[in-house]
Parts: structure tokens; C-alpha cells; sequence
């Protein structure tokens, strides 16, 4: 293998704070409470960070409706277009800051804050910002909810926040915003960025802190709309929180998304795609290609390219630039994926990870393999969220469509085949939100994201992302 001198991007570039407050009605306040952020990378603690109980979700709904009622709703679009022009360019122009500290809090490689999430949550202003005066075209309504409570996940911070955020505001809505508990700073720099761009008070408003802090925010009877992008399990809570009340509700959920490869697609463009799948991420990604369907005559020869292209992977220190995988986002996470990895050897799958020296201090799992996997097995059901692939084999298109539909996730899919006509079959009849072909994990504003049956429901991106914030 080749060795590589390290190559880490500087911290400098981020100023940390001993401590962080609550960003509600434009300025930073103490919270109830404090608890602490850490680089799961090497468990350095990052900051404190203010944790807001039930009086200061209070505030933070109370200056965001004062603030819809008396400015964002009834400003023009074309006025609030402005202030999201605004915030993607300070987001362009402050790039390197914002892909630093999220590699730092979340643990993904800088190749991927830098080149991928960043890049996207520019681009989602951006877009946004160009429907904010084009909803009457739109055809959608340009009537806005109200008061957003949004509640988001740790795999993607600032890239969720930038899915939820831009359609909110460019629709004329205000929101306040829950980020999830180990990875608050990005959306407190956020909060900053709104400073700069001088967007009025109680328009944006950012609530740290844990489940706790999220339960509270989407059961606030002062909110109209709640979005929530999680796991199944909390968001089947939060439908029956918010059942029987007129909040208007979207899930975005987990997924268990089958990458399915027949014999006559191109090996080495296939395994690329198989990689970027599962490992993009750390794995920790709701559509990832986490269910490799093979077809069986071809099975040896893919999995024997996918063994060598592994073996590659330089697993390690999130900051350097040559960096694939980086950290587990935290022992509770890396716990998940060792008791799942755990459970599908003593199923009887086969177990394999290419040789490779980990840190020594910080949360870490080799990229893995399964193969002998068969359709009971947990590792097959369950969503691992993690950089684990599973791997099964099929001899049909058919079979392929049966067993890529057997879960009860429908988030997305991925085919790789020469044939345009077969791609559009499989398309058809596969339940699965996005289906990409030839390609895995593409994202882009311009294009809806959204699952079937327990991957949830409702569309963010694109112009159907704007139908879940007006009437
Ligand atoms: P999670 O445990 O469901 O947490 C998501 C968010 O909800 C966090 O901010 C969490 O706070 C908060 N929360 C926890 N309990 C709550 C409650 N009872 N009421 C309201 N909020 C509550 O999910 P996660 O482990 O952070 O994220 C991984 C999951 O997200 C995976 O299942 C993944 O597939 C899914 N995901 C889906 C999409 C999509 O677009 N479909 C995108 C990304 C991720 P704490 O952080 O304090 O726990
Ligand atoms: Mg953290």
C-alpha cells in the first residue's frame, strides 16, 4: 500500500469558544442548562453549550412569532429573496471555517465538509433564494404556515439545517431549530452568519440541547409546522405528539437502500459506487447503499474488485485532507454498529475488514463487509448507520426488485447496469423515494428527497419542497 506523509488542514481558521448560548430573538443567551460537545475523533471536549429548557423554547417560539406577525411574513418575497442571497454568499465566503469545525464536531473527513456538505448548503440557500419571489409561478400557495419548529439529526448538521432553513424563510415562515446534541456548533455559527446578514431578529432562532429539548419544541402549541429529519423511532413519537393538533407535520426517516449490480455493468465504476454508498459518510448517511443485491454470476468478480478498492481506504485523523473515513460520531453510535456487526456474525454472515491501524484515543470502525447475508438476518433488516455493508445475490431482475423492496424502508436505490430500458424498469417498480442509476448518493437542491413507508413522509428540495411550508 502507499504511504502518505499527514496532510492536516489547520484549525486556525476556527475560533472556538469556551462556551456557547442559545441563539433566540438575534442575539446569543444562557440556556437552563449546559452540557458539553466533543471531537469524537480523539474525545477533546470542544465547548460548552448552552441547553434550553421549556421556558427558553418559549422565548425562542414567542420572538418567532412576534417576528412573522410584524415582519417576515409580511415583507415581499423578493425582499426575503435578498436576505438569502445574502446568507449563501456569507456561507460561500466563510466555507473553510464552517467544513473545519464540522469535521472537528462531527468527525467526517475535511475532503467531504469541504467538497461535498458545504458546496450543498451554499447551493441550498442559493436556490431557495430564487423562489423566495416566484411562489405565485410556483403554483404552490404563497400563503406561509407560520412558526416552523425543526428538529435535526448529527449525520449532516449544517447541511440538514440548510434543507429545513432555506424553504422556511423563502416561503416567508420563521423557525426555531433544534440541532441534534453532539453536533450543535455549526448551527451556532450559523446563527452568526444571520448577524451578518443583518436578517431581523426572531426570523432564525437556534434551541441546543438533547431529546429532551426537542420533545418540548415540537409539542409548543405555539408552533404551526414541525419538520423533523431522525430516526423512525423518534419520529413515530413525534407524529403521535403532534396527531389530533393542527401542526402540520414531515418526516424524513431511516432507510436501508439496496445498490443492486448486474452482470453488465462496469465492474470498476460499480464498486466506485458501492464505496462512496456505504463509506461516504462513515456510513452514517439514511440513503446509504447499505444492501449490495449482486448478481450471482458476476458476484466473485465484484466482490473480489470491492476487497482491493476497500484495502484503499485510509481511515483516520477527520482533519487530513487524504482522509476517506473518519470517526464514529459517538460511543453510542459506534456501540450500535459493534452490537449489529455483532449479531450478524452470530447469524452466520461473513464477516471482513481490510487490514488498518486505528487512533488510539476517539471512536472508530474499520469499513466492513458481510457476505453469506440472507434476507432474515438483522444486519439485512435493520438500519446499521454505519460503514457496514451487507452483501446478498440475486439472479433476476425480478428477484432483485422483490428483495430490494423487502424492508420496510423506501428511501432510495441505486442500479448499475449498461441497459437504459432495464433502468427504467427497476425504477418503476422499486419503492424508494430517489432511485439513482449508475450513480449513488448525488444530491442537489433542484431535486425532491423523500421516503415511503417508515422512511417517512413529505419531500424536501426542489419546488415540492416548498408545498410543506405554505397553505
Ligand atoms: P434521532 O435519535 O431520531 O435524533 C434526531 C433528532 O431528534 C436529534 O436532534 C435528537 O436530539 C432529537 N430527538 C430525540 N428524541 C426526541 C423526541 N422525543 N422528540 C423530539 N426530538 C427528539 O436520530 P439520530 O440518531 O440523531 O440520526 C440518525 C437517524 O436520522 C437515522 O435513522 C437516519 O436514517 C436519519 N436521517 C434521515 C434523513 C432523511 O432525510 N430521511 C437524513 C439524515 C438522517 P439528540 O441529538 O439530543 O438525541
Ligand atoms: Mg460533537
Amino acid at each position: 500500500m502507499f504511504e502518505y506523509a499527514p496532510a492536516p488542514e489547520s484549525r486556525s481558521v476556527v475560533a472556538l469558544r469556551d462556551s456557547y448560548g442559545l441563539f433566540i430573538d438575534g442575539e446569543f443567551t444562557d440556556g437552563g442548562g449546559v452540557f458539553k460537545t466533543v471531537n469524537p475523533a480523539d474525545e477533546e471536549v470542544l465547548a460548552e453549550v448552552a441547553s434550553a429548557d421549556a421556558a427558553d423554547v418559549d422565548r425562542a417560539v414567542n420572538a418567532a412569532r412576534r417576528a412573522f406577525d410584524e415582519v417576515w411574513g409580511p415583507m415581499p418575497g423578493r425582499e426575503r429573496g435578498k436576505y438569502l442571497f445574502r446568507i449563501a454568499r456569507v456561507l460561500q465566503e466563510r466555507a473553510r471555517e464552517f467544513a473545519v469545525l464540522e469535521s472537528l464536531d462531527n468527525g467526517k473527513p475535511i475532503r467531504e465538509t469541504r467538497d461535498i456538505d458545504l458546496p450543498l448548503v451554499a447551493a441550498h440557500f442559493f436556490y431557495y433564494a430564487g423562489w423566495a419571489d416566484k411562489l405565485q409561478y410556483a403554483g404552490v400557495g404563497t400563503r406561509p404556515l407560520g412558526v416552523a419548529g425543526q428538529v435535526i439529526p448529527w449525520n449532516f448538521p449544517l447541511l440538514m439545517l440548510a434543507w429545513k432553513i432555506a424553504p422556511a424563510l423563502a416561503t416567508g415562515n420563521t423557525v426555531v431549530l433544534k440541532p441534534a446534541e453532539t453536533t450543535p456548533l455549526t448551527a451556532l455559527l450559523f446563527a452568526e452568519v444571520c448577524q451578518q446578514a443583518e436578517l431581523p431578529p426572531g426570523v432564525v432562532n437556534i434551541v441546543t440541547g438533547a431529546g429532551e429539548t426537542g420533545r418540548t419544541l415540537v409539542s409548543h402549541p405555539g408552533i404551526d409546522k414541525v419538520a423533523f429529519t431522525g430516526s423512525t423511532e423518534v419520529g413515530r413519537q413525534i407524529a403521535q405528539a403532534v396527531a389530533g393538533s393542527p401542526k402540520r407535520l414531515t418526516l424524513e426517516l431511516g432507510g436501508k437502500a439496496a445498490n443492486i449490480v448486474f452482470d453488465d455493468a462496469p465492474v470498476d465504476q460499480a464498486v466506485e459506487g458501492i464505496v462512496d454508498g456505504i463509506f461516504f459518510n462513515q456510513g452514517h448517511v439514511c440513503c446509504a447503499g447499505s444492501r449490495l443485491l449482486v448478481q450471482e454470476s458476476v458476484a466473485d468478480e465484484v466482490l473480489a474488485a470491492l476487497r482491493r478498492r476497500m484495502s484503499t481506504l485510509r481511515v483516520g485523523d477527520p482533519l487530513d485532507k487524504n482522509t476517506d473515513v473518519g470517526a464514529i460520531n459517538s460511543a453510542e453510535q459506534l456501540a450500535k454498529i459493534q452490537e449489529l456487526s455483532a449479531a450478524g456474525e452470530a447469524e452466520g454472515a461473513e464477516r471482513w475488514s481490510p487490514a488498518c491501524s486505528l487512533p488510539d484515543r476517539g471512536y472508530w470502525f474499520i469499513p466492513t463487509l458481510f457476505t453469506g447475508v440472507s434476507q432474515a438476518h438483522r444486519i439485512a433488516r435493520e438500519e446499521i448507520f454505519g460503514p457496514v455493508l451487507s452483501v446478498l445475490t440475486f439472479r433476476t431482475p425480478a428477484e432483485a426488485v422483490e428483495k430490494a423492496n423487502n424492508t420496510p424502508y423506501g428511501l432510495s436505490a441505486g442500479i448499475w447496469t449498461d441497459k437504459g430500458s432495464r433502468i427504467l424498469w427497476m425504477a418503476d417498480k422499486l419503492r424508494a423515494g430517489v432511485v439513482w442509476a449508475n450513480t449513488f448518493n448525488q444530491f442537489d437542491p433542484a431535486s425532491p428527497f423523500g421516503g415511503y413507508k417508515e422512511s417517512g413522509y413529505g419531500r424536501e428540495g426542489g419546488r415540492h419542497g416548498l408545498e410543506a411550508y405554505v397553505r
